[in-house]
């Protein structure tokens, strides 16, 4: 009995806390031209949801459990991109409770020493490199609100939002990797095109 009524109050309690059913995305998959566009800014007067729009991104990232996912990864070819780095907190405390979303961003800077960290990506499923990338970078963007913000971040932070940046820019990690490694992948980078891949959320290839 008290597992009925506690199953209750907690669908209950859920569905008064969602109103709005979260749409998850189909995560377009490497190969996709998308991902090569350098996507468009967003108008502050278009009709786009973009409150709706940062709640979907959110839920379709986290069932991929990833840290960040930007628009051109479900096909939208527009300048946003969230990320919450709370399942990287153990590596870094000022990841700490680190949700955003980042409209309209411009890398303004990025400085520091160049430290490498194997990355992966939502997009390229079971391939993970060594990127490197500078330590700090200075960053201008809008929130929901479209308050205009410019912040610096370091380490950790700072590598996640350079790696969604990128995303808007039309440019993956991949890119960066060792001409030997580029190789290795090469075999397997065509079978994600082709959908090949044994992958556990859902994703949209070209074919
Ligand atoms: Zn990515």
């Amino acid at each position: 009995m008290y597992f009925c009524t506690n199953l209750l109050f907690r669908l209950l309690s859920n569905h008064l806390r969602k109103p709005i059913q979260e749409m998850i995305y189909p995560i377009v998959a490497y190969g996709d031209p998308v991902l090569k566009k350098v996507a468009q800014p967003i108008d502050k007067n278009s009709s786009l949801d973009i409150k709706k729009l940062a709640e979907d991104m959110f839920e379709t990232m986290y069932q991929a459990k990833g840290v960040g996912l930007a628009a051109p990864q479900i096909g939208m070819s527009i300048r946003m991109f969230v990320i919450d780095a709370e399942a990287l907190d153990d590596e870094d405390e000022k990841l700490k409770g680190m949700k955003k979303v980042f409209i309209n961003a411009q890398m303004l800077e990025e400085t520091g020493e160049e430290w490498a960290f194997e990355e992966g990506c939502l997009s390229i499923p079971g391939i993970r490199g060594d990127v490197e990338r500078k330590d700090k970078i200075t960053i201008r963007y809008n929130d929901l609100d479209w308050n205009e913000h410019t912040e610096t971040y370091e380490g950790l932070a700072a590598r996640v939002i350079q790696h969604e940046y990128d995303h808007i820019e039309g440019k993956l990690f991949i890119e960066y990797l060792a001409p030997v490694k580029k190789q290795v992948i090469k075999n397997k980078l065509t079978g994600i095109a082709k959908g090949i891949v044994k992958v556990d959320y859902r994703m949209k290839f070209v074919k």
